[in-house]
């Protein structure tokens, strides 16, 4: 399959030299949003050393007698330190093999993979990097809530709710998150979400503002709850909602409402369980993406 789309595209498939280090994003779960090329780094891979938030069935494809190296946190047991991991694959790739790192989500999106490239950049160690699909989009759209929307929002903003020492990030500037950008999305953020909702309001973030969580996105363990920043933190408390998920701020939440009349027919790969304080009710569709988006009704009414 890989190589007729290839053959079509007029280049092969890049072909994985020994002593070589690639890192490919695995996407936030579901193995059909894996790339052809993560596929193609997996299937020559002589040692893979994986992380904790992707599905094992992304290893199917591996060749017999690859090493499948464990590399993430497992039921809170420490996680392996990120230099330990580096120079594992730094002696890897010195012993000629062809060495796969597979990230959760896309390497470069809050992932480490920075880090790591500049290690192997050091070590004078070759590498490709592999982009994924990353959660902070894949997650929000299984959801049914597009992370832009020409109606309502310019510009998007991806956040980290933890730092490098596991605290609510100090330099986070909260009066141009709160006001500079239309959409928010946060990473890592459930243990300090109390604290960043608090934050945002106290810069002026308007306490109406819809807020989904969506956790396990896009396995089948996918669980979305809606709420007033206001009382997004009491909500996810009450909800039970845990982590990994990704936080989406803003306007563009309301479209899941609107979107919910098509739910049933929604062609998503997953349906999720969704639990919305505001779940769409019996009005018409186009009263409902009235309501949902802050747009004037007669553009709004093209959309339905
Ligand atoms: N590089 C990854 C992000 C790694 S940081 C990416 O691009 O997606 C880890 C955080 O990503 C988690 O704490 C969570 O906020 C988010 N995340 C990753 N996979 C997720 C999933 N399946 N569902 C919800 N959130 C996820």
């Amino acid at each position: 399959m890989i190589d007729k789309i290839h053959s079509r595209y007029g280049l092969p498939f890049p072909v994985f030299p020994e002593g070589e280090v690639w890192l490919a994003g695995a996407g936030p779960g579901d193995p059909g949003l894996l790339t052809l090329h993560a596929v193609n780094a997996i299937e020559q891979a002589d040692i893979i050393f994986y992380d904790a938030l992707l599905d094992q069935s992304c290893l199917d494809c591996a060749k017999a007698g690859a090493v499948l190296e464990f590399a993430g946190k497992r039921g809170g047991f420490p996680s392996p330190k990120q230099h330990e991991i580096t120079k594992c694959m730094i002696a890897s790739a010195h012993d000629k093999l062809r060495v796969l790192r597979l990230k959760g989500g896309d390497p470069f999106i809050f992932g480490r993979g920075g880090d790591e490239v500049l290690a192997l950049a050091q070590a004078h160690i070759p590498f490709r990097v592999i982009p994924g699909v990353t959660a902070g989009i894949a997650g929000p759209t299984y959801a049914g809530i597009p992370v832009t929307s020409r109606l309502i929002n310019q510009s998007v903003t991806f956040i980290t709710g933890h730092d490098i020492h596991g605290k609510l990030p100090r330099n986070l500037d909260w009066q141009a998150l709160a006001h500079g950008s239309g959409v928010l999305v946060f990473y890592m953020a459930m243990k300090h979400f109390r604290e960043i909702a608090e934050a945002l309001l106290a810069a002026g973030r308007d306490p109406d503002d819809p807020v989904a969580f969506i956790s396990n996105a896009t396995t089948r363990k996918q669980r979305v709850i809606t709420a007033e920043l206001s009382h997004a933190a009491a909500a996810a408390r009450e909800k039970g909602v845990k982590a990994p998920a990704v936080i989406v701020i803003g306007k563009v939440v309301n479209m899941m409402r609107a979107l919910g009349h098509f739910r049933q027919e929604w062609k998503t790969i997953l349906r999720s369980e969704i639990q919305d304080d505001k779940e769409a009710g019996h009005t018409s569709v186009s009263a409902e993406i009235e309501n949902a988006l802050p747009c004037k009704p007669e553009i709004a009414g093209k959309l339905s």
